[in-house]
């Protein structure tokens, strides 16, 4: 007999069936998903049932494609349902078996179930026709077949079944004129999805694989072989010992990953277990990807939930001055919506971010006091990024940055901090001095660097053009302000230059009329200046905007 869903019911597989998941492609992670919760409930029953033993080695998933047959099949040597338990889970829709599960164990630490919306299981209707689910309970004798191809509703029957567990066969649809869906029995592209979503399930997911291999008494011909193999990794390298993992290790998984073509500078492996628990490993890569500073780039990391990809760039975890970090978030503590490709809210999100900005902010400071040559290696690549934080966040992220930089100076050969420029200050030396110029050369060259180059003032050479903004915006350094070396008042001069510069402006006021005259609406006025020594005539702007920033701003499209 046939029993129709409930009305709601049917109203929301045919919404689901069609909206809720942007991609086909993850009715195969729902359904692994739900594999693996069954075997997990196996193993929590044995933890309080002395007459169950779990021996791991028994439990796994295998997938089986059949083209002829146009079936793809998920076996599973889990829990398994009753008659009553297929009717309950999924005869209604958004009923979770799974969540009553781990509420009804009061499984505390059973946050490896990954299941909790009731509505995964649908997802196959997504590319099948039919599903057939056949399945045997544990301490059950019958087994039971539950069948529905769709909206239309479902039955139940008794079916053979030898072993506990559950197998669930879907009736691949027919490819359409915009839809293909011949791909879902192909090795190749099932292979591809199971590492895609489903790498970290904690139990194999085994297929049988056909590749061509030489043959064994000749070995210049090939021939086709078929082999079952585990197509996941298993256990995820965050869930393993750092101790137990070597540079290699991680370097091996960045490539993996394809998070970069480099070799990363430095990776941080972090696990958390407060009131939000995650495990993250993150990389500072090497080299900046070609589309880095290009409206293309799209920052984020990979985040997880339970060993479950559920999103591919997480924007929210990394804040935008560290964008070019890479690597992944894996936390059973997320509250996803039920297509589990959005977060419910951000709270826990933010939460982790901010942590995540902190331990990248302590893992530059420790590459820079202690790997100083790798640190100027990434100063170079990603420094304008940092920079570019402190600008655009106006001076908000002050803290978290100022002590990353790095700029060129009058007295060092290398790159240096505002902390070391500090370190080195004069006793009378009241401000921070720059200079600005397309390169170090051209600073050089700057009649305005002599008069605080003679005191033996060390002077910054801001050659990006982000740099005088982004200074402008931090204000000052551990109290110490930032002067330019063209701005009016440098606090240096005593009053008896000052007086000295007055009469000098008196004495050759007809001279310097003349000088505007001639120069008319090209400058705004001629004055004496106490800053030149070698130099006969230096340009200087006044007010907080600097000559470089003026002729950045001009430049700048509209
Ligand atoms: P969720 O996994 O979020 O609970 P699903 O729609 O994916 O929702 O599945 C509904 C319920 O059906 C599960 O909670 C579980 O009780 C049951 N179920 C689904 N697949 C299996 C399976 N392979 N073995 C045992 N029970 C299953
Ligand atoms: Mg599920």
């Amino acid at each position: 007999m046939k029993k129709e869903f409930q009305a709601e019911s049917k109203r929301l597989l045919e919404m689901m069936i069609n909206s809720i998941y942007s991609q086909r492609e993850v009715f195969l992670r729902e359904l692994i998903s739900n594999a693996s919760d069954a075997m997990d409930k196996i193993y929590y029953r044995a933890l309080t049932d002395e007459s169950l033993t779990f021996e791991k080695d028994s439990y796994f998933v295998k997938v089986i494609p059949n083209k002829e047959a146009r079936t793809l099949t998920i076996v599973d040597t889990g829990i398994g349902m009753t008659k009553e338990e297929l009717e309950a889970n999924l005869g209604v829709i958004a009923k979770s078996g799974s969540l009553a599960f781990k509420k009804e164990n009061e499984i505390k630490d059973g946050h490896d179930i990954i299941g909790q919306f009731g509505v995964g299981f649908y997802a196959a209707f997504m590319v099948a026709d039919v599903v057939t689910v056949t399945s045997k309970a544990l301490d059950s004798h019958e087994a039971y077949r539950w069948q529905s191809e769709g909206a239309d509703g479902y039955t139940i029957e008794p079916a053979e079944k030898e072993s506990v567990g559950t197998e669930v066969v879907l009736t691949i649809k027919e490819n359409t004129e915009d839809e293909n869906y011949d791909e879902y029995l192909e090795e190749y592209r099932i292979q591809s999805i199971i590492k895609k979503y489903s790498d970290f399930i904690r139990y194999p997911i085994k297929m049988d694989v056909t590749t061509s291999k030489p043959k064994a008494d000749n070995e210049e011909e090939l021939e086709e072989v078929t082999e079952e193999q585990i197509i996941n990794s298993m256990v995820p390298i965050w869930r393993k010992n750092k101790a137990e993992l070597t540079d290699e290790d991680y370097e091996k998984f960045y490539n993996e990953k394809h998070y970069g073509f480099d070799k990363p500078l430095k990776h941080l492996h972090i696990s958390v277990d407060g009131t939000i628990r995650y495990n993250s490993i993150l990389y500072i890569p090497e080299s900046i990807p070609f589309d880095y500073y290009s409206k293309e780039f799209e920052k984020g990391l990979e985040l997880y939930s339970s060993g479950v990809l559920i999103m591919n760039k997480c924007a929210d975890l990394l804040p935008d001055h560290f964008s070019f970090v890479k690597g992944l978030v894996d936390s059973e503590d997320l509250s996803l919506n039920i297509s589990r490709e959005m977060l419910q809210q951000d709270r826990q999100l933010k939460f982790i971010a901010k942590n995540l900005g902190k331990k990248i902010k302590s893992a530059l400071l420790g590459m820079l006091k202690d790997e100083r040559e790798k640190y100027v290696k990434f100063f170079e690549a990603f420094g304008r990024q940092l920079k570019y934080g402190v600008y655009a966040d106006f001076g908000a992220n002050k803290e978290q940055l100022q002590d990353l930089l790095m700029f060129h100076s009058s007295t060092e050969k290398e790159l240096v901090t505002f902390d070391e420029y500090i370190s080195r200050m004069k006793e009378d030396q009241k401000y921070i001095y720059y200079a600005t110029g397309e390169s170090k050369e051209r600073i050089e060259k700057l009649p305005q660097t002599e008069l605080v180059s003679d005191k033996g003032f060390e002077i910054l050479y801001f050659t990006d053009d982000i740099d005088e903004f982004a200074i402008k915006m931090l204000m000052n350094y551990k109290e110490k302000e930032f002067k330019n070396v063209s701005s009016g008042d440098l606090g240096i001069d005593s009053e008896e230059d000052d007086k000295e510069t007055q009469d000098k402006e008196e004495a050759n006021k007809e001279l310097f009329e003349a000088m505007k005259e001639i120069l008319a609406d090209k400058v705004s006025a001629v004055k004496v200046s106490k800053r030149l020594r070698t130099h006969p005539v230096c340009l200087s702007s006044e007010g907080e905007v600097t000559i470089e920033m003026e002729k950045i701003l001009s430049a700048m499209p509209d």
